[in-house]
C-alpha cells in the first residue's frame, strides 16, 4: 500500500493538529471562563509550554491530542498501517517529551492536568473535573 501524503501535505496537516488555537484547547478555555478562572495560555517560560496555565491554582493544562500524544488504550491512537516504523519512532519522540516536560513542571511546583480529546465529547465530565480541581 503507498503512503497518499506527500511530505509536505503531512507537515501542514502536523502542524495544524499542533497548532496553538485547536478546538478541543477553546472548548477547555470557554469552561475555565465560565468558572471565572483566571489564566494563560502557551507560557514559553514552562516547560513543554502548557496550553493552559493557572497561576493562582498552581495548575497546568495540556490539551492533547488522542493520535499524537498516544492516548493509552484509546481507539483514537492508531498507528498508521504504511511506514510503521516512521509513526513508531515519531509517537515515542512525543511521549518521551511529554513525560519529561511534566516531570520538569512537577519538580518546579506544578499540578499537571491532562485533558484528552476523546474526553470532550462528554464535556461535561471534563467540566466537572476541572471545576473539583478549582475548588469551585
Ligand atoms: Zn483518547
Amino acid at each position: 500500500m503507498v503512503d497518499r501524503l506527500s511530505k509536505a501535505e503531512r507537515s501542514a496537516l502536523m502542524s495544524r493538529i499542533r497548532g496553538k488555537d485547536t478546538v478541543p484547547e477553546r472548548t477547555v478555555r470557554s469552561m475555565l471562563h465560565r468558572m471565572g478562572a483566571r489564566f494563560r495560555l502557551h507560557r514559553a517560560d514552562l516547560p513543554g509550554r502548557p496550553d493552559i496555565v493557572l497561576p493562582r491554582h498552581g495548575l497546568v493544562i495540556f490539551v492533547h491530542g488522542c493520535f499524537w500524544h498516544r492516548h493509552a488504550g484509546c481507539k483514537h491512537a492508531s498507528t498508521p498501517s504504511t511506514r510503521r516504523r516512521y509513526w513508531q519512532a515519531k509517537f515515542e519522540g512525543n511521549v518521551a517529551r511529554d513525560r519529561r516536560d511534566q516531570r520538569r513542571l512537577r519538580a518546579l511546583g506544578w499540578s499537571v492536568m491532562t485533558v484528552w480529546e476523546c474526553e470532550l465529547r462528554r464535556p461535561e465530565r471534563v467540566s466537572a473535573r476541572l471545576a473539583r480541581r478549582l475548588g469551585s
